[in-house]
């Protein structure tokens, strides 16, 4: 039985400041026994999150790390800088990465290899443009965008992964994903992993749905079986999360 994983994906949102009192509004609305819970915070507000989040269920995120361990790449973030502050969890590959900062499956596998080197559990996004949807080719994009991100991680590593299926075009736009969309593709991707892998893996990975998350969608989306909860955006901030976390 596959644990859910609500994770909230605050993006450039919220200072330091702000981040502790959000946390402190949250943290009584997203305590669950049957969800993992998470929030990717912009590295800045990190400290601040983990200190609002001490004793609490939530688990503290990053939304981007650096492949490199150390040296003269200007602003990027090293992967023992984030162990350091006792981040669990980096977001890897969001599309608005892959978009603004020419992030390609490459520099995603790169990172999803030192994430595992560190103990710091990937959640890789994938998904598709809505001209691709349209076209036909969703289900043989992602498959390519997790076979690249995964190449060279070891079966062991894998069942502790988490990968995100998030339509581009569902993203931030309020347009939801049907639950027979996201199911199929979900369903496909762990399917992918089985190819790649096992079926022991398939069955340990954690698959969630992204994409215009609410409280509303929540419940009929993650009850699917290849769908084992959700990366949020937008309604992360709200206490509307709790809604989501608590969906069942
Ligand atoms: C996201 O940022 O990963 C996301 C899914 O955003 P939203 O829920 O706002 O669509």
């Amino acid at each position: 039985m596959r644990k859910t994983i609500v994770a909230g994906n605050w993006k450039m949102n919220k200072t330091p400041s702000e981040a502790k009192a959000l946390i402190e509004e949250l943290k009584p609305l997203v305590t669950s026994e049957t969800s993992d819970v998470v929030f990717c915070v912009p590295a800045i507000d990190i400290p601040a999150a983990i200190e609002a989040a001490k004793g609490s269920n939530i688990a503290i995120g990053a939304e981007n790390m650096y492949f490199e361990e150390s040296g003269a790449y200007t602003g990027e973030i090293a992967p023992n800088m984030l162990t350091d502050l006792g981040v669990k969890y980096v977001i890897l590959g969001h599309s608005e990465r892959r978009e603004y900062f020419a992030e390609t499956d490459e520099t995603v596998n790169k990172k999803v290899l030192k994430a595992f080197e560190h103990g710091i559990t990937p959640i890789v996004c994938c998904g598709e443009t809505l001209a691709q949807r349209e076209q036909g080719v969703t289900i043989d994009f992602v498959r390519q965008q997790i076979k690249i991100a995964f190449q060279g991680v070891s079966a062991d590593q894998a069942k502790t992964a988490v990968i995100a299926y998030e339509p581009i075009w569902a993203i931030g736009t309020g347009k939801v994903a049907t639950t027979e969309q996201a199911q199929e593709v979900c369903a496909a991707i762990r399917a992918c992993i089985a190819e790649v892998y096992d079926e022991a893996t398939a069955e340990a990975i954690r698959i969630q749905y992204g994409g215009s998350v609410s409280a509303a969608s929540a419940p009929e989306l993650f009850a699917q079986p290849d769908i084992d909860g959700g990366l949020v955006g937008g309604a992360s901030l709200k206490p509307d999360f709790g809604k989501i976390v608590n969906y069942k």
